[in-house]
C-alpha cells in the first residue's frame, strides 16, 4: 500500500488529495474542501491530475449542510473539453471510452489536468459545507458492470439470454409508422422482462457503442442485469465476449490479429470470457463467417463455453450440441450454454425465436456480472430450450458419501466406489430424463419417464476409477430436447484438464 496526501489552498477551499494504489475499494484520489457563503452563486474549480493509462474515471461526491438547504452542483472538464454536468441530481458518476453516466460524455480518459466544477446555487450565511469527492481510476482490465453491486444478493439459479442484437448492429423492429428500423436497446430489454429473465447480454457485432445505452438503462431495469457483451464476428467464425467494454481487435487474418487464438488470449487479458457461437452453422453468402472454421484450429482451453443451443438452430443439423459433445469426448471441460441470437426485440414471447429462446440458467452466488460469469466458467449451467420461467434440471453426485459435486464440477470417484447421483427436475411431467456417459449414445442408466411436475430421482453408479463425464438431459414426449445440463466430470483434474489428442 502506498499513500501520498497533499494539502493545498485553492479559491478559499482547503483540499486534501490522497493517492492510494491499493485496490478498487479505496479511491485513487480524494478531494476535500469547504464551501462558505462567500462562494454563493460562484463556480468553484477543483483541479486534479489524471495519470496516463486510465480507462475509466468514477467520481463519488458527498457534502454537508443539505439540511440547511446548501446545494452544490457538479460538472467536469477534461484537459481539452467539457465532459458533462449533472447539477445536484447525481452523487456518483462514471466516464469511460465507451460509456458514461447520463449527464456525462463518454470518450477517452485523457491524462492531464481535469477540473471538477462545483457550482453553488445556495449556501446560507454562516453555514460551512464540507465536501469530499472520491475519485477512482480504473487502469487494469477487470470484469465490468453497469450496476454498482449485485441486483439480488442471494445464491440461486438465474435465467438469462446470452446472445442478441439491437440497433447497434443488425437488430431491427417496426418504427411508429411501421418501417423496419434499427431497434433501440430498450425494446430488447423489455422483451427480456416479458420473458421473466434475470440477466441478458446484448452482443452486437464487434462494436462497443451499445454500452452507452446499457449504462443509461441499467438503473431503470433494476431487476434485469446487463452483462457487457459483444459478438466477435470474423471471417473464420463468431465468438461471444462477456464482461468487458474495452475494444478487442476482431480483424482475424491481419498482422495485428493473426488467428483466433490471439482473440481468445486478448479476451483473457481483458479479464473477460469468450464462448464459441453456433459452431455448426453453415458459412456461405447468407451468413458470412457463421461456421466455426478457425485457421489454425484454436486451443479450446482458452474458451470458457460453447453455444450448444443457438435460437436460430435449436434442433436439427445446425444445432451446436453435437459439436459441444465432441469436444467433451476429446477431453475438454467446457461449458455448454445457449443464446437466442434474436435480431427482433419486438417479437412476442410466443414467437419461437424471441428473446429468451433458449434461456441459459446459471447457478450464481448473486445476480451480478462477476458471479454470473463465474457460474458459466464453472459449468453450473443448464439450458432451457423452452425458455420457461420454472423448468429446472439439477444434478448432484457424491462418491462413498464424500463431498457433493454439482453440474460442471469435478468429482473424485476411486475404482469400485459407489457414486450416488441425485437429479431434480421441475416442470417436465411426461418428459424423459436421460443421463449419458462419455457419449450421447451411451446411457449411464435406462431412460426414466418423469411422472410428477416436481420430481427428485436417485441413481447409483459404480466407478471404475477412470475419467468419465455424466451429462443429464430431458426430452419431451415427442423426443425434442427440452432441458440440457452440463456434465459432472468424474476423475478429472480439479481445475484444468490435460488435453487429450
Ligand atoms: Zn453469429
Ligand atoms: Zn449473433
Amino acid at each position: 500500500m502506498r499513500s501520498v496526501c497533499l494539502l493545498f489552498l485553492l479559491i478559499g477551499a482547503t483540499l486534501a488529495a490522497c493517492h492510494a494504489e491499493d485496490g478498487p475499494v479505496k479511491p485513487s484520489l480524494t478531494l476535500q474542501g469547504t464551501i462558505t457563503h462567500a462562494q454563493n452563486h460562484h463556480y468553484v474549480r477543483v483541479p486534479f491530475q489524471v495519470p496516463a493509462g486510465v480507462y475509466r474515471i468514477t467520481v463519488v461526491f458527498h457534502y454537508t449542510g443539505k439540511d440547511e438547504h446548501t446545494t452544490l452542483d457538479l460538472g467536469i472538464f477534461d484537459p481539452q473539453r467539457f465532459r458533462g454536468a449533472s447539477g445536484g441530481n447525481k452523487a456518483r458518476f462514471t466516464i469511460s471510452e465507451t460509456d458514461a453516466t447520463p449527464s456525462y460524455l463518454p470518450g477517452p480518459v485523457i491524462a492531464g489536468r481535469w477540473v471538477l466544477l462545483i457550482a453553488v446555487p445556495n449556501i446560507r450565511p454562516a453555514v460551512i459545507s464540507h465536501y469530499q469527492a472520491d475519485i477512482f481510476f480504473d487502469r487494469k482490465p477487470e470484469i465490468e458492470s453497469f450496476s454498482d453491486g449485485p441486483l439480488r444478493p442471494n445464491p440461486g439459479w438465474y435465467r438469462g439470454d446470452l446472445h442478441m442484437h439491437t440497433a447497434h448492429s443488425d437488430g431491427s423492429c417496426p418504427s411508429q409508422s411501421g418501417s423496419q428500423v434499427p431497434c433501440p436497446v430498450f425494446v430488447t430489454a423489455e422483451a427480456a422482462v416479458r420473458r421473466g429473465l434475470d440477466f441478458i447480454a446484448i452482443t452486437d457485432h464487434n462494436t462497443t457503442s451499445q454500452y452507452e445505452a446499457l449504462r443509461e438503462l441499467q438503473p431503470y431495469f433494476d431487476r434485469l442485469l446487463f452483462i457487457p457483451g459483444r459478438e466477435i464476428t470474423t471471417f473464420q467464425g463468431h465468438a461471444n465476449l462477456f464482461g468487458t467494454t474495452r475494444f478487442l481487435d476482431y480483424r482475424v487474418g491481419t498482422a495485428a490479429v493473426p488467428d483466433m487464438n490471439t482473440v481468445a488470449l486478448e479476451a483473457h487479458r481483458l479479464g473477460a470470457i469468450i464462448s464459441i457461437n453456433h459452431p455448426n452453422a453453415p458459412t456461405g453468402e447468407v451468413c458470412l463467417g457463421c461456421g466455426w472454421k478457425p485457421q489454425p484450429p484454436v486451443d479450446l482451453h482458452l474458451f470458457s463455453a460453447i453455444e450448444a443451443v443457438n435460437g436460430g438452430a435449436m434442433r436439427g443439423p445446425y444445432s451446436g450440441v453435437s459439436y459441444w459433445e465432441d469436444q467433451l469426448a476429446r477431453g475438454y471441460r467446457i461449458t455448454g450454454i445457449g443464446g437466442s441470437d434474436n435480431h427482433h426485440g419486438d417479437w412476442p414471447v410466443s414467437h419461437p425465436d424471441s428473446v429468451g429462446s433458449p434461456t441459459t440458467v446459471v447457478y450464481a452466488q448473486n445476480l451480478s456480472v462477476p458471479s454470473i460469469l463465474d457460474g458459466i466458467r464453472a459449468g453450473h449451467v443448464f439450458i432451457d430450450l423452452t425458455g420457461s420461467r420454472n423448468r429446472m434440471l439439477e444434478m448432484s453426485a457424491a462418491a462413498n458419501n464424500g463431498p457433493v459435486s454439482i453440474m460442471g464440477d469435478a468429482l473424485r470417484a476411486p475404482a469400485d466406489s459407489q457414486m450416488s447421483i441425485t437429479v431434480h427436475v421441475a416442470g417436465c411431467a411426461g418428459s424423459t430424463l436421460k443421463i449419458s456417459v462419455d457419449s450421447p449414445n451411451h446411457l449411464a442408466f435406462p431412460s426414466r419417464i418423469i411422472a410428477q411436475d416436481e420430481e427428485t430421482l436417485h441413481f447409483t453408479w459404480s466407478s471404475d476409477g477412470k475419467r468419465h463425464w455424466l451429462l443429464p438431459q430431458v426430452n419431451m414426449a415427442a423426443g425434442d430436447l427440452e432441458l440440457l445440463g452440463n456434465p459432472i466430470y468424474v476423475n478429472y483434474p480439479a481445475i484444468h484438464p490435460k488435453r487429450e489428442e
